[in-house]
């Protein structure tokens, strides 16, 4: 499997049955595993060996899912959890701790915005937001003494610059902490964050991953590709009295993140996967790469159709050769640049609801990134309790409107979207 392109491992990666076992992967819709000997279970205990103890910690349909991820990305281990905001939670919280720090970009996803500047804040812990544009020694006057990670996201959300990893993993390596990387919007067919200097991937497996929209979930991927004995991260270089006084990087050595993530923070916060979920997200990804060559090729048609529209003021896709993240796109999303992208209408905010009350292929929903296409007027509706002021510093200006381009016929969508600039 190692050998396979991604288009393989997408369809066939995670799961391989034996001889006469089911040829699809089976959903093992079980809480419970059975032991022969009370001696097996001991070392499962003690991981020891490797094996499933109860569904919060790992189940075989999850298992598969989480291979196959890993796969894609190409990183040591998988670990898949409820949701994207419990998979950001899950890896910042792996290595770091109340009293010390990370840094992030400041081009992040809303949920991860809140979760980064409220809840982790309650936890003791302090994000310093830096411009992700700003110079290396700009970035690394943000650092201290207790800083554990730098966070940042292939493909902003919704600003849709593209992550410059050369910088942010030079970064990362001179400082000794980890990149931290949501790929959500790029997924592993448009970008793999671990080739560039990432050293984990965090994605919600909700949006592309899925593609259907029909499940909530999330994955963290271990890069194996970080010294964690260098002095920074004692909780994974000493014994864990929470596991028999096991120590993760002796022990597990490459994978000692993933397997400390999963023996400690799903078996105490609990934030796991449903079999059911798996099995839709690992259906999902076998289909992940025609999708993905399709969200972005009508994305892109998309783009350049709205470029020339008189009701249209300005269009945001880091795959027209104005955008400012362009360069960027052409290093690091040769094969395309995702299905999202944002454009301003002539006429402000009543345009705006004009223009998202009179589509009719495209729907409205509060969501990105599945099959269908969507739209949303982020002033009139996610974003109407903020300020005029706060609007603006979030990116949201009244004219806005957000596109999540499915992949319908582009010529379909294209004549809905004129029709309703037109209404
Ligand atoms: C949606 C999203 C998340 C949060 O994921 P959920 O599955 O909704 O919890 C995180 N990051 C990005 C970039 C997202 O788009």
């Amino acid at each position: 499997m190692n050998n396979w392109k991604i288009e393989t491992k997408a369809v066939q990666g995670g799961y391989t049955p034996k001889n006469s076992e089911p040829r699809i992967l089976p959903i093992y819709q079980s809480t419970t595993y059975k032991y022969d000997s009370a001696e097996h279970v001991a070392k499962l205990f003690d991981l020891e060996i490797e094996g499933h103890m109860y569904s919060r910690i790992s189940n075989p349909t999850v298992e598969a899912f989480e291979k196959k991820i890993a796969a894609l990305e190409g990183g040591v281990g998988a670990l898949a959890t409820s949701s994207g905001q419990a998979a950001t939670t899950l890896a910042i919280l792996n290595i770091c701790k109340s009293g010390e720090h990370i840094v992030a970009a400041s081009t992040l996803y809303g949920g991860t915005f809140s979760l980064f500047s409220n809840t982790l804040k309650k936890l003791g812990i302090e994000v310093s937001f830096v411009n992700p544009e700003a110079s290396i020694d700009d970035i690394k006057k943000h650092f201290k003494d207790n800083t554990k990670a730098i966070f940042g996201e292939t493909i902003g959300n919704p600003g849709l610059n593209i992550l410059d990893f050369e910088k942010f993993s030079s970064i990362a390596k001179e400082m000794g902490v980890p990149l931290i990387v949501d790929n959500t919007f790029a997924t592993p067919y448009l970008c793999k964050p671990l080739e560039h200097g990432a050293n984990i991937v965090v994605h919600s497996a909700t949006k592309y991953i899925d593609g259907h929209a029909s499940s909530v979930g999330g994955i963290i991927i271990d890069g194996g590709n970080f010294n964690w004995n260098n002095g920074k991260y004692p909780d994974l270089v000493n014994p864990d009295p929470s596991y028999h006084g096991v120590k993760y990087v002796e022990q597990f050595g490459k994978q000692a993140y993933i397997v400390k993530a999963r023996a400690q923070l799903l078996r105490d916060f609990g934030a796991t996967l449903s079999p059911f979920n798996a099995f839709l997200m690992n259906m999902g990804l076998e289909t992940l790469h025609l999708r993905m060559e399709r969200h972005s090729e009508n994305a892109l048609k998309l783009a350049k159709f709205l470029e020339k529209h008189p009701k249209v003021a300005w269009v945001n896709y880091p795959g027209l050769s104005n955008h400012k993240s362009y360069s960027l796109a052409n290093k690091y999303l040769s094969k395309g640049c995702s299905g999202v992208l944002t454009f301003g209408i002539k006429g402000g905010k009543q345009a705006g609801i004009k223009f998202i009350d009179s589509v009719k292929l495209a729907a409205l929903v509060v969501h990105v990134a599945d099959v269908r296409t969507s739209v949303i007027h982020p002033a009139s509706t996610t974003h109407r309790q903020l300020t005029k002021e706060q609007q603006i510093s979030s990116g949201v200006t009244e004219d806005l409107i957000r596109v999540s381009v499915g992949i319908e016929n582009i010529e379909d969508i294209i004549a809905d979207f004129d029709q309703a600039l037109n209404a």
